[in-house]
């Protein structure tokens, strides 16, 4: 990182990829700050997809994990520097402009906000106590787990997120409630048509849920019809949002003009706000068009935008580079399935049952657990933080990954209800167990911890 930057890109979604690639290959060296918990996670809100059927490039469709990692990696190859965190502060009362992240301060000349927008809660009174017992905010992430397995679910939410969700649950669950809140769907005609033929959804319409029962996972919904206001009990086991989204504008909302829900005003069509130097791109400044490949394209108008406003004004300090095509970025990595064959018991990563079982009864060092499924991106987001743990340990601690779907008796038999999970054991026991993306630094104090205690 150098004193002063010349341009931070916030946010890793396809907005701030794209505008790192552009303005990585504009030789501006920029910094993006890729976020980490609290407005999503790095890659943003494709990281908690599966098919994306609709990004040009791809005419068999590819998986949003998938797209974001070949977006960060081109982004990479450029010469983007990456910082993985949050933004905590962003000072854009003088300039350069500073921004407090991961502990440090960094100063720039021009920035590109694109933090996107996060899932929105009901907000009904027993939401926190079943929130991942039961509730869940990503189908595609939560849907596998063994406990929605042939039970009723529900799926709140009338748009297209809603429906695409409602019909991915029907590959688990043996029914999908799907809880209007009005008389009609605001998704495209082709999802709506896809929701109302498959027999295995029904959809409640003007009703609203009033809150969330059962004992240590949820068992059922009160609901309220908002025409009758009549109420009732709907029996299921799980209960999936899909109600929109807020945008993440919080640390400016007092520094850049912003519209009543929130989103950050820019020129009409072009990427300046309000203030000179700062850029925005994606879902964090548009309410209207919110898809992959818009947020891509404002990415390449703010990259351009931010080269031209700092050329102009003679700000930019540009790097140069030792070769005109840089390296071809690596592919990402992957781990096979441990066999009895393939078994090591001294080796850092393992995946699968039949590790697990070895080293759950043999291991002498703190073992730790990531379940995970495939189409999980938070899963993907963390695998790598876990694996870097690991190495900084030096062979201190082991690591196993097991897909909850192809192992769905282990994950039963663990007790895990959604992905990704991290458990801690030690000694046959388990120590501490984390659901989400944490910290790299609560993996590492926990096992540090362990180490000194025994
Ligand atoms: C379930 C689902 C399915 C979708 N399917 C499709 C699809 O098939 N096709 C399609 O085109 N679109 C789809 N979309 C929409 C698409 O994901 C968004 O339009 C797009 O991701 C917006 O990109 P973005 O870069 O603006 O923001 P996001 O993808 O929201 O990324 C925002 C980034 O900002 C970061 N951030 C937030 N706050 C901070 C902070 N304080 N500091 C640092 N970083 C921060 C986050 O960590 C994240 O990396 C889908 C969305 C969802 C939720």
């Amino acid at each position: 990182m150098g004193e002063r930057e010349n341009l931070v890109i916030i946010g890793s979604g396809p907005a701030g990829y794209t505008a790192a690639i552009y303005a990585a290959r504009a030789n501006l060296s920029p910094l993006l700050i890729t976020g980490f918990q609290r407005g999503g996670i790095p890659g943003g809100q494709l990281m908690t997809t599966t098919h994306v059927e609709n990004y040009p490039g791809f005419p068999d469709g590819v998986l949003g994990p998938d797209l974001m990692d070949l977006m960060k990696a081109q982004a990479e190859r450029w010469g983007t520097q990456l910082l993985e965190a949050d933004a905590d502060v962003i000072d854009l009362a003088q300039r350069p402009f500073t921004i407090e992240a991961d502990g440090q301060t960094i100063h720039t000349q021009s920035i590109i906000i694109a933090t996107g927008a996060s899932a929105n809660r009901l907000g009904v009174p027993n939401e926190d106590r079943f929130w991942s017992n039961g509730i869940s905010a990503c189908a595609i992430c939560d849907g596998a787990t063994p406990q929605f397995r042939n039970e009723d679910l529900a799926v709140v939410g009338g748009g297209d997120s809603a429906c695409e969700e409602a019909v991915y649950l029907t590959k688990y669950g043996s029914k999908v409630h799907l809880l209007v809140r009005s008389g009609h769907l605001r998704a495209s005609a082709a999802m709506a048509d896809r929701v109302e033929a498959n027999p295995q959804i029904t959809v409640h319409w003007n009703t609203e849920v009033i809150d969330v029962q059962g004992t240590d996972w949820m068992d059922g919904l009160r609901l309220r019809q908002r025409d009758t206001g009549k109420e009732e009990l709907l029996p299921v086991r799980g209960m999936f949002y899909a109600i929109g989204h807020t945008p993440n504008t919080e640390l400016f909302k007092d520094q850049l003009d912003c519209d009543q829900s929130g989103y950050l005003i820019t020129q009409p069509g072009r990427p300046e706000t309000s203030l000179e130097g700062v850029f925005a791109a994606g879902d964090v400044a548009d309410a209207e068009w919110r898809q992959g490949i818009t947020a891509a394209g404002s990415g390449c108008q703010a990259a351009l935008a931010a080269e031209r406003w700092l050329s102009h004004h003679d700000l930019a300090t540009l790097v140069s580079r030792d070769a005109v095509e840089p390296q071809k970025a690596k592919p990402p990595e992957t781990t096979d399935v441990t066999t009895e064959g393939t078994y090591d018991s001294s080796a850092q990563w393992q995946k699968g049952s039949y590790a697990l079982r070895k080293l759950y009864h043999d291991a002498k060092k703190p073992l730790l657990v990531i379940y995970s499924s495939p189409s999980c991106g938070p899963c993907h987001v963390l695998k790598p933080q876990l694996k870097r743990v690991l190495s900084e340990l030096d062979g201190q601690a082991q690591g196993i990954e097991i897909d909850i779907e192809a192992d769905q008796e282990i994950a039963e038999q663990a007790g895990v209800n959604g992905t990704p999970t991290v458990q801690l054991f030690f000694n046959k026991s388990l120590q501490q167990q984390w659901r989400g993306v944490k910290q790299r630094s609560e993996f590492r104090g926990a096992i540090e911890a362990l180490l000194k205690e025994h």
